[in-house]
């Protein structure tokens, strides 16, 4: 039993052995299988690793740009054929070599072309480059003409990854383009030429179609005949307008339009503006109203060439738009005495057919007109707008409109400009006393009503003579009244009451009769009122009461060393200088209303000959002459005048409309330029604007009606 018992227990121990010997096994087969997996995923790696080095190989192989990698003893470890290609199968270029024997193969073999730089120059700046930390990408230019870029990076441990770029497609198609710009700038150069001469061309004849019409209308035609030439005039000015809109327009397109800044006037300029706008009211019941706001300054530094023209543009919209009513012209502004700034806010308010709101927004641009073509019954071109909002905005300002259909618009632009002469208070000081105001017109009287109040006067406002005659007392100091309204009754009635205060009579046009010898102060405004008229009129020292006989309105007095003496009164002398005979004729029957001395220069020379032997008070001036241009003459004439202290006014007349032009004309001397054709009105404004004192009235009522 004891043995039983021993075999038993030795049986059981030998089973539990086997079975550990089992386990064992087992777990040997594990450890065994594991470690061939192993094995073979190392294998499988590592042929992967091969598989992705040879494909990225390959690839770098098949890429068009040059690959090559070098060790930090700058040798070249490995590179692909494109790289290699260069060296054209040169023995030495291989792994190992140096990149000091690349560059010197580079140049010994020619494979660089150096553009006349010595080699050794070449191989030192290229070896600096390649020496720096982080080198700079370099463009070479092969013997083939190919273009490669190099752009080396240096690693960490000092490996250096070199690739070299195939750039020839890129710098060709870059000279392409330079060559396609230049071009094209020649064209657009050509293209302005071409616009220069045309407009010179077409401009020149039209001169002579449009002048001899308003000539022909002078003569005694039947109305069908004046119909014709009436016709005839105005489609030449509508083509005028149109060959200066689309120039404009070209020039702004392609940016060529450039600002010149000067000193001017704008106060002045507004009423240049509606000066000559006024032909255009010819028989409407509308008025054109400044109101230039009387503490604002006047004197900007700008171009008011183009700021008249973008007003010119507003404000003759307006008055085409209006058949009734009134146009008003409106400038108000803030200056600030620091920064010698004035922010200017003018707005052209009309009573006329006004906008449609969905059109508002469209009147800004080109060719874009409210009415379609079939049903237009305004003239134009549907530029103007689109004009002037782009010169506004290259001043940087602002333009804007609000309409209404049947009630008017009212157009606006602000603009900042440097102040050149902040308003003098001493033209500005107090009235004091009573003003009477005789104005039909309810816009004017109440501007002018304005106007006066704040100069500190008292103003009444009558409605005919007798009710004005009924106010007058001894603080009645100004009468102003509108001279068509209350025509010589009001100065007669007057003077049998000896009034002794001022009477500014208000009228529409230039000049006017000189007074019947008078007891009474009366001067003469014209209207639209200027600030700077009025404001001079009313500084006037009140005449002393000898002298107070003659009271005919003085115009500007001029620089004339004898005007002060009390001479019978001579015409006044202008010369025009003007080679081409029909101009000549034009001219000749342009001025034929006026009282003056006219005499023609053929040519510059005639015109310096005529200037010491005539003596004129207001020279015109053709700019292309034979013999002696007009500006040589000019130059000449100034010359002279610089020995006497004496200064003509002369307006160069030119046919040429491009920038440019006007700078060269006014650097000779010239005081104004008129483009051709000429206008009567502005011929008129230049001639009564520069009539000295102490010769016969040029202008006469019938002629400036
Ligand atoms: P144009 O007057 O030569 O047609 P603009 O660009 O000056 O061209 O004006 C574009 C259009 O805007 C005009 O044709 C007209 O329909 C409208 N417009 C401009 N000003 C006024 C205005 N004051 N009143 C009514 N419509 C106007």
């Amino acid at each position: 039993a004891e043995l039983f018992a021993a075999n038993q227990k030795l049986g059981a121990h030998a089973k539990k052995l086997s079975e550990q010997i089992v386990e064992t096994r087992a777990e040997v087969q594990t450890v065994r299988d594991e470690n061939q997996r192993v094995k073979s995923d190392l294998s499988i790696a590592h042929k992967k690793i091969e598989i992705a080095e040879r494909r990225l190989w390959l690839s770098i192989e098949s890429i068009n740009d040059g690959f090559a990698f070098f060790n930090p003893d700058s040798q070249m470890i490995i590179a692909n054929k494109a790289y290699l290609w260069a060296f054209d199968g040169l023995e030495e270029v291989t792994a190992g070599v140096s990149y000091i024997t690349l560059l010197q193969l580079m140049t010994e073999e020619g494979i660089v072309d150096l553009n006349g730089q010595a080699p050794a120059a070449w191989r030192a700046m290229m070896l600096e480059r390649w020496q720096s930390a982080a080198p700079e990408p370099v463009t070479i230019r092969l013997w083939n003409g190919e273009y490669v870029k190099l752009i080396d990076q240096r690693g960490h441990g000092g490996d250096v990854v070199s690739l070299a770029l195939n750039i020839t497609e890129t710098v060709r198609y870059q000279r392409d383009l330079k060559e396609a710009r230049d071009n094209a700038e020649s064209a657009a150069r050509a293209k302005s030429a071409f616009l220069a001469n045309m407009s010179h061309e077409i401009r020149t004849p039209m001169n002579g179609v449009v002048g001899m019409a308003d000539l022909l209308m002078d003569t005694a035609l039947d109305e069908e005949q004046a119909l014709f030439a009436k016709t005839i005039k105005n489609s030449g000015e509508a083509l005028l307008v149109i060959i200066n809109d689309v120039l404009d327009f070209s020039k702004l397109d392609a940016e060529k339009m450039v600002l010149h800044h000067k000193p001017f006037d704008f106060d002045g300029a507004i009423h240049e503006v509606v000066m000559l706008l006024h032909s255009a009211l010819d028989g409407k019941d509308v008025q054109i109203i400044v109101d230039y706001d009387l503490f604002l300054p006047t004197e900007f530094l700008g171009d008011v060439g183009r700021l008249r023209q973008v007003l010119t543009n507003l404000i003759g919209n307006a008055v085409k738009f209006t058949s009734e009513g009134h146009v008003l012209v409106r400038v108000v502004g803030s200056h600030d005495p620091h920064s010698r700034q004035t922010e200017l806010h003018v707005t052209v308010e009309d009573t006329g057919i006004g906008i449609p709101p969905d059109k508002l927004e469209h009147v800004f641009g080109e060719f874009n007109q409210v009415d379609d073509a079939q049903s237009r019954s305004y003239e134009g071109t549907g530029l103007g707008l689109a004009i002037s909002q782009r010169l506004i905005k290259m001043m940087g300002g602002d333009i804007w409109v609000e309409s209404e259909v049947g009630v008017g618009s009212s157009f606006g632009f602000k603009v900042c400009l440097e102040t050149q002469n902040a308003i003098n208070p001493a033209t500005l000081k107090a009235m004091v006393g009573k003003a009477l105001l005789l104005e039909p017109c309810e816009a004017i009287a109440g501007l002018t009503e304005k106007q006066l109040g704040k100069l500190g006067l008292e103003v009444v406002r009558c409605a005919t003579v007798p009710e004005a005659l009924e106010q007058l007392g001894a603080d009645v100091t100004l009468i102003m009244a509108d001279e068509g309204f209350v025509g010589h009754d009001l100065v007669g009635a007057l003077e049998e009451l000896h009034y002794q205060g001022r009477v500014i009579l208000l009228s529409p046009h230039l000049g006017g009769q000189a007074q019947a010898e008078s007891t009474v102060d009366v001067q003469q405004l014209q209207k639209p009122i200027s600030r700077h008229a009025l404001l001079e009129k009313l500084a006037r020292p009140r005449p002393e009461a000898e002298s107070a006989t003659s009271t005919a309105p003085a115009p500007e007095p001029d620089t004339d060393p004898q005007s002060g003496l009390p001479e019978p009164p001579r015409k006044m002398r202008v010369l025009a200088a003007e080679d081409n005979k029909t101009n000549q004729l034009v001219f000749r029957k342009m001025v034929k209303a006026l009282d003056i001395d006219l005499a023609f220069a053929g040519n510059g020379r005639e015109a310096l000959e005529l200037y010491s032997s005539f003596a004129p008070d207001l020279v015109f001036m053709d700019i292309s002459m034979p013999e002696m241009d007009g500006k040589e003459a000019t130059r000449a004439i100034r010359a002279l005048e610089a020995q006497t202290g004496a200064h003509v006014p002369i307006y160069a007349l030119t046919a040429h409309a491009m920038e440019g032009d006007k700078e060269e004309i006014m650097a000779a001397g010239m005081d104004q330029y008129l483009t051709k054709p000429l206008r009567k009105a502005e011929i008129y404004a230049a001639i009564g604007g520069h009539q000295p004192e102490n010769v016969v009235q040029v202008i006469s009522d019938d002629a400036a009606a």
